[in-house]
């Protein structure tokens, strides 16, 4: 448990008032994280993680028996859903099966309830489906590529962001790779988006063909980085910052500041059990800042600058 003193600047955890059943359930076995240990890191975090995760449409990975057992990719709702989790409906596929999506803490008490091991959020919220908040830069490193060089292309990533007039904010997956993640004012539609971040995958693999691939078909190759844009697509989602993975070492996907990357801290360094004392240790949440700094998507120009 962290000190008064270091608690003093930061929001008390949260009481939990959803009920959990089987709470010794263990769902990291290799790390003796139970359901009530995920109940109390999400409780912990809350007030960092509820941009992240409120008032988006979500998928989840859940494991009813842990991350050793079966795991179910879930984007609709199913039968007995949690009375905590809300039920939405896709203004474009009115006839589909609901949505599911949480609104407040008890929400995501709801989906540790159901087991909802990841939680993967759309970058566009259910109050303006069709106009993105956000863009994820997904870095797929292939086998053989060493951390720095998915540094450096995370590095890369900002500053043809930057070029853009586009602020960006980098965070682990809590698996192999990074995102770079860059608040938008939700203007411009899902298509120009993917079409941005597209063009910008492409121009890093054809300025380093080498280093780096846009395609997935390409993507076996060996010693280079996916450039994953496909993020940004309509229904496409990404884990949230501060979830945890369904992966051995219960890692979290973890905000840092940019001067946080470097060799010392792998994707999967952050986990359910540390991440509780690094926030408490922080002034401020590393991504503090994220949405003072959105900016509308510019609709595209001649003569893109090339990054320096
Ligand atoms: P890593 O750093 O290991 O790549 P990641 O979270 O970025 O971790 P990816 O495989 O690059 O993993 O991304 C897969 C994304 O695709 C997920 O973020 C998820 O939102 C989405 N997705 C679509 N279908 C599935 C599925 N069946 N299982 C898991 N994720 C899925
Ligand atoms: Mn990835
Ligand atoms: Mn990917």
């Amino acid at each position: 448990r962290e000190t008064t003193k270091a608690r003093a600047k930061a929001p008390a955890p949260q009481k939990r008032r959803v009920h959990l059943t089987h709470p010794d359930r263990l769902y990291w076995p290799g790390e003796g994280v139970t359901k009530e240990g995920l109940a109390d890191y999400y409780a912990e975090v809350w007030h960092h993680i509820a941009p992240w995760v409120t008032g988006r449409p979500l998928a989840l990975l859940r494991c009813p028996n842990g991350i050793t057992g079966q795991k179910f990719f879930q984007k609709h709702a199913w039968k007995g859903l949690n009375p905590n989790i809300a039920l939405i409906q896709d203004p474009k596929a009115p006839k589909d099966e609901p949505l599911i999506s949480i609104n407040d803490l008890d929400g995501l008490m709801g989906l540790v309830q159901s087991a909802a091991l990841e939680i993967h959020p759309w970058g566009s919220t259910v109050a303006d489906w069709e106009r993105p908040d956000m863009i994820v830069m997904d870095l797929d490193p292939g086998e053989d590529v060493v951390w720095p060089a998915v540094i450096d292309a995370a590095e890369e990533v900002r500053r043809r962001l930057e070029d853009h007039g586009i602020a960006s904010f980098v965070k682990t997956s809590g698996g192999k790779g990074l995102h770079v993640v860059a608040p938008l004012v939700p203007q411009a539609e899902w298509s120009a988006v993917k079409a941005f971040t597209k063009a910008m995958a492409e121009a890093m693999a054809a300025d380093s063909p080498d280093r780096y691939v846009a395609t997935i078909s390409k993507a076996k190759r060996h010693g280079k980085i996916l450039i994953d844009y496909l993020r940004n697509q309509r229904g496409a989602t990404a884990v949230a910052a501060y979830s945890t993975r369904a992966r051995p070492g219960a890692a979290v996907s973890a905000p840092l500041r940019w001067d946080e990357l470097d060799a010392s801290i792998g994707s999967a360094w952050f986990t359910v059990q540390n991440m509780p004392t690094r926030l408490a240790t922080l002034t401020n949440d590393p991504w503090d800042g994220f949405r003072a700094a959105a900016v509308p998507l510019e609709t595209p120009r001649k003569g893109r600058k090339k990054p320096g």
